[in-house]
């Protein structure tokens, strides 16, 4: 058994016809979305990316993606605040922001205000503006229990990034409310 060797706790817990076993899976390459193994190991099982990898990525301000299932997130590369600029200045141009501008200066709002019109259908019709795209998906299932925990605080705490819409609408499967 190399020191790769892993077992990924979907095998173990979900039904399908695989062998449910331990110590069949590996932390490697060739699994995951395109452009996963430029930044980490992935399962071999699932191609979640690495849990340490996930965490040391959330903690830097990558963009954790949400998705409609308690079990699963993509992980978004940041875009630098340069391309964040050029993205928005070439949106200004386009003839969806030049209509927003006339509309709001039709209707004799200050150059402040219209700058803040602006910036409200920018962020509006441009939901991912901050992302320089998917680089992993991640299985909530490979996080420990103290990983589960850190996951918690990082967004209870705001220390998190989120992407669009700036929320996890769908709680990991550890972070529901509690039954009481
Ligand atoms: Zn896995």
């Amino acid at each position: 058994m190399s020191d790769d060797t892993q077992t990924c706790p979907r095998r173990m817990h979900e039904a399908g016809p695989w062998e449910h076993a331990a110590d069949l899976d590996a932390w490697t390459t060739g699994h995951g979305v395109a452009g996963q193994d430029s930044i980490g190991l992935s399962c071999s099982f699932c191609g979640s990316l690495h849990p340490d990898r996930f965490l040391e990525l959330v903690r830097e301000g990558w963009i954790v993606g949400p998705t409609d299932k308690s079990y699963k997130a993509y992980l978004d590369r940041p875009a630098t605040e340069e391309d964040q600029r050029a993205r928005k200045e070439r949106w200004l141009e386009t003839a969806q922001g030049q209509a927003v501008r006339r509309a709001a200066e039709a209707e004799g709002k200050t150059p402040e205000q219209v700058t803040e019109e602006l910036d409200r259908a920018y962020r509006a019709e441009n939901p991912m503006a901050k992302s320089a795209g998917t680089r992993a998906k991640f299985y909530y299932q490979h996080l420990t229990l103290e990983q589960q925990n850190e996951f918690i605080a990082l967004y209870n705490e705001r220390r998190m990034n989120v992407g669009y819409p700036g929320r996890l609408y769908v709680l990991p499967f550890f972070a529901g409310p509690s039954s009481t």
